[in-house]
């Protein structure tokens, strides 16, 4: 059947037959594999047995599988999926008008759920193994919250007890969230706690602290390994969660294949790269295989650039030092973005997938300013009626970008950006931003240099 005539409608969405049965693991096709996780005792590669203490067997195996190209999709998983799956696949009409650009943009929105962003494709996944393991619950941090939400729907959905650790100053200035984790049952301590040792630690060594992910994620770990029958799940970073979350890039292509679109450009936010890794998996396969060519540009604060201006090496995790070493783009374990930065994407590294690809030339990155990111998610919201999350809003400043590049050359471009979620929680940020209150921080070299000291001493 030709393409070539349909109209392209507003919004693409794919029949329930169309939707896509297998997840995607994009390290099959990699030539340079990321690097393994590594035990920080030992400096060895961490075995699945050391990692299986902390996460669920399952995702131990997926974490540590460079090689099984494609994974099935467990049929209770599609099921949760097709509560608010297929995400729409959005032609920006309104968008390319107001901008008058030639060219063509289109979003992937993945707000359509309680939890208002992509978090759920993974928190589903990671429950659903804990559940087939007969285990009693699972433990995390959250930030902002959008994962600890996530997680305890999907906790709740398949009755797992649900402990996440929310960093402190979010806990105080999101209640609205916290009392979302509650209605699904998840019981939500402010981190850094006294529940821990290591919270305790943290208190004695900085008391009034506001807390900060990497003491969070140090917390749930403590908590999960102590607790018989618990494990810990992460919202982002690791393999696995891309693996889950490439069901964003495989609904984006199953549907732009439908109408025969090909993007030229695909943008995403990189926080812990969880979104963009899975937006563009299957395209940047067809990348590694030599099939076609397209620019994929991960888009990250400059308040906190870990790829542009970070370093590729191993380092921790989190601020205990209780997890294992990756290699990634990292600002140092120890960084910690201004207090003014409301943006999100706080993280101080970044998937060791992306950052080989990005590290091989693959993959572009460029970083932002905050009062510019909500400049765009401002615009974005007026004529696409979507009030997008700060996250997200990076991705829209440069689709923006790009597209009034497009202006200037003529260029017809098809650029496809992720929307990952909604911004309704986010609306004191917006506040700052409508009253000029919002500034542009970004770490002067020598903040960055503290910070590196702060990498283990690892070759590698
Ligand atoms: C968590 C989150 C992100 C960033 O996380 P990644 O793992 O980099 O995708 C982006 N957008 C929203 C709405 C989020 O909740």
């Amino acid at each position: 059947m030709s393409t070539e005539n349909k109209t392209i409608p507003y919004k693409i969405y794919l029949e329930e037959n169309e939707m896509p049965k297998t997840w995607y693991n994009l390290r099959a096709d990699m030539k340079n594999k990321p690097a393994p996780l590594l035990n920080p005792a030992t400096l060895q590669p961490m075995t699945a047995e050391e990692l299986s203490a902390v996460f669920c067997d399952e995702l131990v195996k997926q974490e540590l599988d460079n090689d099984t190209r494609d994974y099935p999709i467990p049929q209770e998983i599609q099921d949760f999926y097709k509560m608010y799956r297929p995400s729409p696949l959005v032609r920006a009409y309104c968008l390319e008008k107001k901008l008058q650009t030639p060219a063509k943009i289109y979003y992937k929105f993945e707000g359509n759920n309680t939890s208002g962003s992509h978090k759920l494709n993974s928190a589903i996944a990671q429950a659903y193994y804990a559940k087939m393991q007969g285990l009693k619950g699972v433990t995390t941090e959250t930030g902002a919250g959008q994962w600890g939400t996530a997680l305890s729907m999907a906790c709740s959905y398949f009755g797992l007890d649900c402990k996440v650790f929310m960093v402190k100053v979010s806990y105080e200035q999101k209640p609205f969230r916290r009392e979302v984790m509650r209605t699904y049952g998840a019981s939500v301590v402010p981190s850094p706690s006294d529940t821990t040792q290591v919270g305790r630690k943290i208190l004695a060594e900085f008391p009034g602290t506001t807390g900060s992910l990497g003491c969070a994620i140090s917390e749930a770990v403590e908590t999960a390994v102590s607790n018989p029958g618990y494990r810990y799940v992460l919202g982002s970073v690791l393999n696995q969660v891309l693996l889950h979350q490439s069901v964003i890039g495989m609904e984006s292509k199953i549907a732009m294949d439908k109408y025969g679109i090909v993007p030229d450009v695909i943008i995403g936010c990189a926080g812990g790269g969880s979104n963009l890794g899975g937006l563009i998996a299957p395209f940047m396969g067809e990348k590694l295989r030599g099939e076609r060519d397209y620019q994929f540009i991960a888009v990250e604060p400059a308040s906190c650039p870990s790829l542009t201006r970070g370093r590729f090496a191993y380092d921790f995790c989190d601020t205990g030092k209780v997890c294992p070493m990756a290699k990634m783009y990292t600002l140092g374990s120890g960084f910690i973005p201004s207090p003014n930065h409301a943006g999100g994407l706080r993280y101080h590294g970044m998937s060791s997938i992306l950052s080989q690809l990005y590290d091989d030339g693959y993959m572009e990155a460029r970083s932002v300013e905050q009062t510019s990111v909500f400049r765009a998610a401002e615009e974005f919201a007026r004529v696409e009626g979507i009030l997008p999350a700060p996250e997200s809003s990076h991705a829209i400043r440069v689709a923006i970008d790009e597209a009034l590049k497009c202006k200037e050359t003529g260029e017809e471009k098809t650029i496809l950006f992720g929307l990952t979620g909604t911004g309704y929680f986010d609306l004191v940020a917006y506040e700052k931003f409508h009253n000029g209150e919002m500034s542009d921080y970004i770490p002067s070299d020598e903040d960055l240099q503290k910070s590196f000291a702060t990498l283990p001493k690892v070759i590698g």
